[in-house]
């Protein structure tokens, strides 16, 4: 008698990958409801405040404020404080781990819906370019999990 069928680990619903190419609108850096937040976990800090020639007390005075016990950049009106009036990152060698690896967070990954509905809704790079295949995706989510444990 057949035994029952072997049991497969469950598919990734992205598991033949997500397209992204960003198109440099700007958008991730200026206010978009819950995506506005930019976190700065103590290896961004170092980072950025390096990169900009400021003491990280400096840095955290001038471009940080504190809630529920996390650090977040500021805003300047509807943008990130760090955006300069060119559309540019002024600290893109250096920004924070989130931005860099956007879009490719867990949360973002959660489900189809989110990813068609709420992540391509503010991002009009996603289904754009290349294909990033799944392994990578998933490598860059839990990186970026990993860079901002224990903060
Ligand atoms: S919203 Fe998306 S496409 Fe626009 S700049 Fe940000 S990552 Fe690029
Ligand atoms: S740190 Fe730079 S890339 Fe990140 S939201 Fe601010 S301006 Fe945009």
């Amino acid at each position: 008698m057949d035994g029952p069928p072997p049991q497969s680990a469950p598919e990734r619903w992205y598991e033949p990958g997500l397209a992204f190419d960003c198109t440099a609108c700007g958008r991730c850096c200026r206010d978009h409801g819950e995506y506005s937040y930019v976190y700065v976990s103590d290896k961004d800090l170092q980072g950025l405040s390096k990169h900009l020639g400021m003491t990280e007390e400096a840095f955290l005075e001038a471009y940080c404020r504190e809630e529920d016990g996390w650090t977040i950049l500021k805003r300047n009106g509807d943008a990130c404080v760090l955006l300069e009036p060119s559309g540019l990152c002024g600290a893109y060698e250096a920004r924070p781990k989130q931005c860099a690896t956007w879009p490719w967070w867990v949360d973002n990954l959660a489900s189809p819906k989110v990813w068609e509905v709420d992540v391509k809704g503010c991002c009009p790079g996603i289904g754009k370019g290349e294909v990033v295949p799944a392994d990578e995706i998933d490598r860059i989510a839990e990186e970026t999990e990993v860079w901002y444990e224990g903060e």
